[in-house]
């Protein structure tokens, strides 16, 4: 399987980094390695100083699929969880001002962090999906689908132009402002509407 990734998908997190608004999505990658084992703790890289997180919908591909039109977008995935980008903020910085790819900072072991459950998209309004990060209690992230740039379906067809998608393949849509540093002791809490799907301790 491999996880793909959408950057500056909501308009209030390009701002906070100063990005520049893109024409079209931004789409990286991470290698299956990257996944985060089940119940395992994060342990910060000693590579970076500056590991930020970035809580994201993730969708489930459940169907092999290429060029995929936006109207039949949605029979590819039958299931939305959620899941954390972790990311070497310094690092990305570095690449990105050497113009060199980002991988390095994005897809590193244990980057990519999906929560325990998966919900039926059939239970769940995809174009209203709340979704909060907290960090040893506090609110740090808060955001909702309906401020998405593009939408589910929009990525699903734009994704497939470039890459086939295989069963099993996730795809972490973007994260909404707020991100911010995590340190060990930290213990982080994702929520969909309201309900506790992911809990992870830094190391
Ligand atoms: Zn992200």
């Amino acid at each position: 399987m491999k996880i793909i990734c959408i950057g500056r998908n909501y308009s209030d997190h390009v701002n906070e980094l100063r990005n520049e608004k893109s024409t079209s999505p931004v789409i990286f990658l991470k290698p299956d390695s990257a996944l985060l084992p089940k119940n395992q703790p994060f342990f910060i890289p000693p590579f970076s100083d500056e590991i930020h997180h970035e809580v994201e919908i993730v969708i489930k591909i459940n169907r092999l699929g290429k060029f995929i039109h936006q109207k039949f977008a949605h029979k590819y995935y039958n299931q939305i969880g959620i899941g954390l980008d972790m990311t070497a903020r310094d690092l990305q910085k570095d690449l990105k001002d050497k113009g060199l790819p980002w991988e390095k900072s994005k897809a590193f072991d244990g980057s990519a962090i999906i929560g325990k459950k998966w919900i039926n998209k059939e239970e769940l309004d995809l174009n209203n999906l709340n979704f909060q990060l907290y960090n040893d209690g506090n609110i740090v992230q808060d955001g909702n689908t309906a401020n998405m740039l593009w939408k589910i379906d929009e990525l699903i067809s734009y994704v497939s132009n470039y890459f086939t998608l295989k069963i099993g393949d996730l795809i972490f849509t973007g994260t909404p402002a707020g991100v911010g540093r995590v340190v060990p002791g930290n213990s982080l809490e994702a929520f969909l509407n309201h309900e506790k799907l992911l809990q992870l301790n830094i190391k």
